[in-house]
């Protein structure tokens, strides 16, 4: 764990930046190894990608820009050699999360330590449908392994499943049973994005079985994870974000305006950034100081925000929490949980 005191220093600075984004992620690689059936990444696989130079020049950009949180995923961001140093040079300055499928964590271990988030993707605790769902045999198994093994070399690592009408119905006790093993959850929402002409990538198909069509067992899953959440400090959701999916769910009416380009942004491995995956890339991240206070990106900015295309839960909370005032509410929200970061990141002293 990596929350020094200069690093808490410079993220509380990096927020009362005016104009700053919060959060990016980084998709450093289109190499993957698993064959997700809701994903269309691997079958587009491309082996260009920045150096770990470019990389870290990059992540310099975006610190001064305020970006406080990174998650590196991609593909399988750990099928890089030079992992171990780029999430190292993140995680000085970055609230850093770093996705695995769950297959390379374990080898890995030793590039994780200063890392502050593993987020292993798994979907459901029933074996034959997670291998299922990840297109390979022995997924489950290797993703339960590395979550267990990394809990117990003491790197704070959870789980993320993504939430669809093939596990909307588990999710209950999924939660159940990491939460009860102290390891967070935090999820993810499949949702097809009708892809923008020119897109980043794009996930699914227009209509699938992943697709939820119980919307009363979305509203009714939000009602019971905001139940939930008053007795754990390891489910990663805000009450506001789980509002939010449930009036959607129930009403299909919108409680928050987009804010892609805003509060967030996603870097591709070619180093491109747009507002979101689903919309074309608008410029390269090496140009990003010149352009982001520009009239362009602001007309960019008034777009996005009247889209309503998608429903992707991390879109969503970087939606809902916006501003200086956002940060408050995320962390009075998960104040025990941050509390709980805080204790496990600092060392014991000594009496
Ligand atoms: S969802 Fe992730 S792990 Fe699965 S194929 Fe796509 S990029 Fe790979
Ligand atoms: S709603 Fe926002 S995040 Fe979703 S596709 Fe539109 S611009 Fe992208």
């Amino acid at each position: 764990m990596t929350l020094s005191s200069s690093k808490l220093l410079g993220l509380l600075k990096r927020s009362l930046k005016p104009k700053r984004t919060y959060h990016a992620q980084w998709m450093i690689t289109r190499r993957c190894n698993y064959r997700c059936r809701g994903c269309n990444v691997w079958a587009d696989q491309e082996p260009s990608e920045l150096s770990t130079e470019e990389i870290k020049k990059g992540l310099d950009i975006l610190r001064d820009l305020g970006v406080l949180e990174i998650v590196f995923s991609g593909g399988n961001p750990l099928l890089r050699e030079d992992i171990g140093e780029i999430l190292e040079y993140s995680s000085r300055y970055f609230i850093t999360t770093v996705y695995d499928n769950g297959s390379m964590a374990v080898e890995r271990i030793d590039d994780l330590r200063n890392v502050d988030f593993v987020a292993i993707s798994i979907d459901t605790l029933d074996e034959e449908k997670n291998d299922y769902l990840k297109g390979v045999k022995g997924a489950w198994r290797r993703a339960m392994d590395a979550i267990f093994k990394l809990k117990k070399e003491g790197i704070r690592v959870g789980v993320s499943p993504t939430i669809s009408q093939l596990n909307i119905h588990e999710i209950v006790d999924f939660t159940k049973y990491f939460i009860e093993r102290e390891i967070p959850v935090w999820y993810c929402l499949y949702w097809y994005d009708y892809p923008f002409k020119d897109g980043m990538f794009s996930i699914g198909k227009k209509v699938d079985e992943y697709t939820i069509t119980d919307r009363k067992a979305l509203a009714d899953l939000c009602s019971t994870l905001k139940a939930m959440k008053r007795e754990s400090d390891y489910i990663y959701i805000t009450d506001k974000t789980l509002d939010a999916v449930k009036n959607l769910a129930l009403t299909g009416e919108r409680t928050w305006k987009c804010k892609a380009l805003q509060n967030f942004l996603v870097v591709d491995h070619k180093g491109r950034v747009a507002g979101c995956h689903s919309r074309e890339p608008v410029a390269s991240i090496f140009d990003l100081p010149d352009l982001w206070d520009s009239p362009r990106f602001d007309e960019l900015r008034r777009k996005y925000s009247e889209c309503t295309k998608c429903a992707y839960l991390c879109y969503i909370f970087y939606s809902v929490h916006t501003g200086l005032s956002g940060i408050i509410e995320i962390l009075r929200d998960r104040w025990k949980s941050a509390n709980t970061i805080l204790r496990e990141a600092t060392p014991p002293t000594s009496r």
